[in-house]
């Protein structure tokens, strides 16, 4: 007796690929997802003339359904080159949104005997079953190959009957496409034991032993080779009739069903049963009565109930990383997990700037399941835990080494709460760019930064230095309440009226105080813009500099400018960029406000358009971060660029060591607020200075000695360098000091500290 597997019950339907009416087989695919069923699967017979191709039909369905999985039941694998299944595979699985299962097959089998006679009649190699077979494990070791995420090494194979010679790999799949083999022979059933993630076959009610025979023989492959034989998922085909009165096995009423079916979970171990039929009224009737009270009939007759998650494979499992408890994850948050080995790994463990590998990835979808998140990683303190909702830290390491990512992005919302107060609910995994789409038909805007890329999560608790700006202060000035899960996993909310020191703490110092699950901000009015880029001669960078300074001082609020430099490069004219927005729809108030800044020195190009901020945030890539390593940067603000600054700062871009430098203006109404009024408190500055190297000893050196004693305060956001100075330029004493008090009241074991951690005040009593 083999019992039960503990792979979470599945229902499917196989429905046949009829050409004759090719709507048929849609409309019983759609109807098998509205049912609720977990696949339906359609079977392969390329000899078939009454049949559909079943990979083109499985791509049309995989469009004309949102949620069911797709199989083929089961693909005649010797037609189909497998570097080029591969391809096709994971080109739909990415299409389906990760919904596309493999069932492989060597064309022979009980259900369809002559098979390979077949494929060698079109053209398919001949082969006898047992070549046939090995022809089959040649081919999913190279689907596998093809499909390892993560691998961008050409794939290189040398097989009797397949070879691969530096093969470019494929799109990487959405989700870890398993590989179900079908067929009762000995030989293919050991190949599932060594090799696959399922065994598909067809039960046959005159011998009710062969299942039981088929997981003898697979689980000792299994054993064999290494492997848990609980890894391999054993799907059947069943088939039946309902009738009023019970007349034999699967036929008779549902109740019969489930108690034939029972033992087939219970000590079989079957862990999906797959539905042969095309009507409809069966496959109704097996939804509604069949399909749940199995399930609640093998959770009693089970020593435990069967889980909602799929077990991980050994493969998997061998690249779990030391210290991390990863089989006690809730199971709130264990099915969307990522570890080393799944095939979502290569999508998450870096970050826009910042390489990383980190051991666990948790993706929690409402605060609850942060609590949860939260909880496990309070039980992992030994370990990095990283806090990512957009992932374009430069300042957080929002990924890690081995540690925990906890990544709030599927938390990205965003909800008008009140049109006639332009109150505007968004969540943390929010981008910028999707917050100005989301806005612009409301004729309205939230200040946030120049990159549409950057997530609110990181932005909306630091600061949020922007293109309106000048006119409409720092994001976090927007701020009228946050909702965010506090270091011991209680949830909060802060406002003006609650949590009010919580709420303040937040606005610039919001990584250290705990996981903000929901921002809610107060939008301003902002019809079109005007957008300005010019390439300015650079000769003279600190005549430049000091120039522009003053105009952009000088312009109104409407305006707000950045400046871009770079080294000098051999045989080329030195060239700043230099972008403006321009609050403002009239042309002639646009032009004047940006003539100063054109003026500053004799330009190389420029562009002005009058365009939208949602089209000026538009700039950002949807691709997952794949950054290597550590950005190097160095940043401060300063008031005015004094000629004094300005020679400091030629002299840092001549130095070589710094190969990006950005000024953005901030005052205007940044000023306008009281600097006590939250934790980012340098209202009075007019410009915040970053540099980037590629040398952390040479860059800190040049920094310190050069621009440091032009600079009063410093934007953390931009900031890498660790040392305990960099905080104390961020907060002013009496700033610290309370940020101090608080992180001891609602943060006390530092659980919040990769991102320029503050260190709870010990000496202050602590108000509960
Ligand atoms: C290309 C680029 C352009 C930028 N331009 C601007 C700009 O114009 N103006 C500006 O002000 N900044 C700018 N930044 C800096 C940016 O604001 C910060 O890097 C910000 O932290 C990124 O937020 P994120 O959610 O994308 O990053 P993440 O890497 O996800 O988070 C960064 C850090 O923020 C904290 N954090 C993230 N989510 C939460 C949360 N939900 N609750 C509490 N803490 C959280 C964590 O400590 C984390 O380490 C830019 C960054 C880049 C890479």
């Amino acid at each position: 007796m083999s019992g039960s597997y503990g792979h979470r019950l599945e229902f499917g339907t196989f429905v046949t690929p009829v050409n004759a009416s090719p709507d048929t087989p849609v409309a019983l695919a759609r109807r098998s997802e509205a049912l609720g069923y977990d696949l339906v699967t359609f079977s392969d017979d390329p000899d078939q003339p009454a049949h559909l191709d079943t990979w083109t039909l499985l791509a049309w369905v995989a469009g004309r359904t949102d949620r069911i999985h797709l199989a083929a039941n089961v693909l005649t694998t010797p037609m189909r080159p497998p570097a080029l299944l591969a391809r096709s595979a994971a080109s739909l699985d990415l299409l389906s949104g990760g919904r596309l299962e493999l069932a492989l097959g060597t064309g022979e089998s009980d259900r369809a005997p002559g098979g390979l006679a077949a494929v060698e009649a079109l053209g398919g190699p001949a082969l006898e079953p047992g070549a046939a077979v090995d022809a089959l494990g040649e081919s999913v070791d190279v689907v596998r190959a093809m499909l390892d995420a993560g691998d961008p090494a050409p794939v290189r194979y040398r097989g009797e009957h397949h070879r691969l010679d530096g093969a470019a790999g494929g799109p990487l799949p959405a989700h870890h496409i398993p590989i179900w083999l079908g067929g009762t022979d000995p030989r293919l059933l050991r190949l599932v034991g060594v090799t696959a993630d399922g065994w598909l076959s067809t039960l046959d009610p005159a011998t009710p032993d062969a299942v039981r025979a088929g997981n003898k023989l697979i689980d000792e492959a299994a054993r064999e080779a290494g492997r848990d034989p609980s890894e391999i998922r054993r799907l059947l085909n069943v088939s039946g009739r309902f009738t009023d009165t019970r007349q034999g096995f699967l036929h008779g009423p549902a109740a019969g069903w489930v108690e034939d079916l029972l033992p087939l979970v219970v000590e079989d171990g079957v862990g999906t049963f797959i539905l042969i039929t095309d009507d409809v009224a069966t496959m109704e009737r097996f939804a509604r009565e069949v399909a749940p009270a199995l399930r609640e009939a093998a959770d009693r007759a089970l020593p435990a109930p069967l889980p909602r998650t799929a077990a991980r494979s050994g493969a998997v499992r061998a690249k779990r990383r030391p210290g991390i408890a990863y089989d006690e994850l809730p199971a709130s948050l264990a099915d969307r997990a990522v570890e080393p080995g799944d095939i979502d790994y290569s999508r998450v463990k870096s970050n826009y700037l910042r390489g990383g590998t980190p051991g666990l990835v948790l993706r929690p979808r409402t605060p609850a399941e942060v609590a949860d998140a939260l909880a496990f990683a309070r039980a992992h303190r030994h370990l990095p835990l990283g806090i990512r909702s957009g992932g374009h830290g430069i300042s957080g390491r929002s990924t890690n080494d081995g540690g925990i990512v906890l990544d709030v992005g599927e938390l990205n919302g965003i909800e008008v709460l009140d049109e006639a107060r332009r109150l505007v609910r968004i969540g943390p995994g929010a981008r910028w760019t999707d917050v100005a789409q989301a806005l612009a038909p409301y004729g309205w805007a939230l200040t946030s930064g120049d990159y549409g890329g950057v997530g609110v999560g990181g932005l909306a608790t630091a600061a949020g230095v922007g293109w309106l700006a000048r006119k409409h202060g720092l994001t976090i000035d927007h701020l009228r309440a946050v909702e965010l899960v506090l270091a011991d996993g209680r949830v909060a909310r802060a406002s003006e009226t609650e949590n009010p020191d919580l709420f303040w703490a937040v606005r610039g110092a919001g990584a250290n105080f705990g996981v903000v699950t929901a921002f809610e901000f107060e939008v301003d009015e902002v019809g079109p813009v005007g957008w300005a880029q010019f390439a300015l001669d650079a000769g003279d960078p600190a005549g430049l500099l000091t120039r522009w300074g003053a105009a952009v001082e000088a312009a109104p609020r409407d305006l707000t400018s950045a400046i871009i430099m770079g080294p000098p490069r051999m045989g080329q004219p030195a060239v700043a960029q230099v972008m403006a927005m321009v609050d403002s729809a009239d042309p002639a108030t646009i032009v004047a406000q940006l003539q100063p800044l054109a003026d500053v020195a004799p330009g190389y190009d420029q562009q002005v358009v009058i365009t939208s901020y949602a089209s000026v945030m538009a700039n950002a890539s949807d691709a997952p971060h794949q950054a290597q390593g550590e950005p190097i940067s160095r940043t401060g603000l300063i008031s005015h660029l004094t000629p004094e600054f300005a020679a400091a700062a030629a002299r840092l871009l001549t130095s070589g060591v710094v190969y990006f430098f950005h000024i953005r203006s901030i005052g205007g109404a940044v000023t306008d607020v009281d600097p006590d009024a939250m934790a980012w408190s340098h209202r009075g500055s007019n410009f915040h200075v970053t540099a980037f190297g590629r040398h952390r000893a040479r860059l800190d050196t040049l920094w310190d000695d050069l621009l440091a004693e032009h600079l009063s305060g410093t934007y953390l956001s931009f900031e890498t360098d660790l040392r305990p100075e960099r905080l104390t330029e961020a907060f002013p004493p009496r700033t610290l000091a309370r940020l101090r008090t608080l992180k001891k009241r609602y943060d006390p074991d530092g659980l919040f500290r990769d991102n320029f951690a503050i260190t709870p005040d010990t000496a202050s009593r602590t108000t509960p």
